[in-house]
């Protein structure tokens, strides 16, 4: 056990702060399949990637060799801002439970984007802007990602363009007011802007958008225009990358109290912060240093690896991406709008995938209602009004908690708290009022989306 009495919040100085993201794929014994361009149906070179992302970013998404890469002093400085983060020790939360564990959680909702994202964010302009660039494109749906972007872009001096889907434009009015405070141009997705979006505005007129149809827009924009490119925030493998220094802070912190994890859990969406999260005790664990349980945890109503294929998928429903190796529902499969929070993507980072598929790591699906009945107990007890996609990791930590008073075991559970939840009001309020209802596909529904896969 740990000698030195554990504080609530631990914090590093700005001295200990990673000076360099660890690269989980170096790693690995076997990397996941490469990206396929869909036109040729072979490997995406670097070259044909530098066309849609920055230079530096195609270079570390192929770099399987380099266990550590450095954060540069330029994104370490933004980093400041709002790092490190604090690791809280969840004494609250454990005494509610009456639970005999240990446990922490790595709160990343401490900036005005409210989530994650601005690690990637940060580093993604950074390398924008050096290599000469004057904007990028993106898109958003719950907006934390545009958010993210905007004021990295606002820090390191790029336009910005954010395409979002247009039912968030008209639901989240506010959301679109901080994007436009740090000086982005926001777009209601489809515009007439694109050709992508004038060819379904013409089809589909009235249409509130999709995901897809932003990623679309924002791609067809970032190609037409000089020294543009697009920016993606999650999925891909240098986004999890820079999301590593959630877990490499959260390390650092541990180690210092001579604290050893047995459980890291997270949410999983595309699966960004999870992959951050666990990248140093997961390399760990592939050096046979420990032997610690993962788990990633996805929505009932979106179980893209609990329940879905480990296939080749387009990464978007428009089809205009590259494939990727990874679990997915089907790249035309539609969560249920009655679903709240986000985490609604149909695929999942290939390298998490790679994980889940070679037996490093867990899955749990969970309920929207029991997802938010933890987050109101989490609330009340640690004060953090957390994201709906963070109460799915509260939700399963929790689990574990009770299970340990269940067996008497002293367990210590690291979990992610990625975001607060201020701009998921309506959600909450669905919650509070009792109209929150539970959505779980069909087997029919699986099948629809499964046969959007393209056979390979
Ligand atoms: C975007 C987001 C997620 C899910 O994305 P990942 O890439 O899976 O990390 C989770 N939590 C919050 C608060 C988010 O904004």
């Amino acid at each position: 056990m740990s000698a030195k009495k554990i504080p609530y919040k631990m914090y590093l100085s700005e001295e200990e702060m990673p000076k360099t993201w660890l690269n989980l794929k170096a790693f690995m014994p076997e990397q996941h399949e490469p990206f396929l361009n869909p036109a040729t149906g072979k490997p995406c070179s670097a070259e044909e990637l530098e066309v849609v992302f920055c230079k530096e970013c195609v270079e570390q998404e192929l770099n399987c060799t380099d266990k550590y890469i450095e954060i540069p002093e330029g994104i370490r400085n933004f980093y400041t801002n709002f790092r490190p983060s604090p690791l809280i020790r969840a004494y609250f939360l454990e005494k509610m439970l009456d639970t005999p564990a240990e446990i922490y959680y790595k709160f990343e909702g401490n900036n005005t984007s409210g989530s994650h994202k601005l690690n990637s964010a940060a580093a993604q302009a950074y390398y924008a802007k050096k290599q000469g660039l004057t904007s990028v494109t993106t898109e958003t749906g719950a907006g934390q990602w545009g958010t993210a972007l905007a004021m990295a872009c606002a820090f390191y001096g790029l336009d910005l363009k954010v395409y979002m889907v247009k039912t968030s434009y008209e639901q989240k009015p506010y959301r679109k007011e901080v994007i436009k405070t740090y000086g982005a141009d926001i777009i209601p997705s489809p515009s007439d802007t694109t050709e992508a979006g004038r060819k379904i505005l013409a089809e589909f007129p009235g249409t509130g958008g999709s995901l897809g149809c932003a990623i679309a827009e924002a791609v067809e924009t970032a190609v037409k225009t000089p020294n543009c490119r697009y920016v993606l925030g999650s999925v891909l493998d240098h986004v999890l990358l820079h999301q590593s220094v959630i877990g490499v802070e959260s390390k650092i912190a541990l180690d210092k109290y001579g604290v050893q994890p047995d459980i890291v859990i997270g949410c999983v969406g595309g699966g960004s912060n999870y992959g951050g999260l666990i990248s140093p005790f997961m390399a760990e664990k592939l050096e046979g240093k420990n032997n610690i349980r993962f788990i990633g945890v996805e929505p009932a109503s979106c179980p893209s690896m609990s329940r879905g294929k480990y296939a080749y998928d387009f990464c978007d429903s428009a089809k205009i991406t590259p494939l990727a190796k990874m679990y997915t529902l089907g790249c035309e499969f539609m969560p249920s709008p009655d679903h709240a929070g986000g985490l609604r993507y149909h695929g999942m980072s290939p390298v998490v995938s790679k994980l889940y598929h070679d037996g490093y790591m867990e899955v749990k699906a969970v309920k929207q209602t029991d997802v938010f009945k933890a987050a109101e107990q989490f609330a009340r007890c640690e004060g953090i009004l957390p994201a709906p996609e963070s109460s799915h990791a509260i939700k399963v930590a929790m689990d574990e908690a009770l299970e340990c008073k269940k067996t008497g075991e002293k367990k210590v559970i690291l979990f992610g708290l990625t975001g607060t939840g201020y701009f998921d009001l309506a959600a909450y309020k669905q919650f509070n009022d009792g109209t929150m209802k539970d959505y779980i596909p069909t087997e029919e529904d699986l099948a629809r989306g499964f046969a959007s896969i393209p056979e390979i």
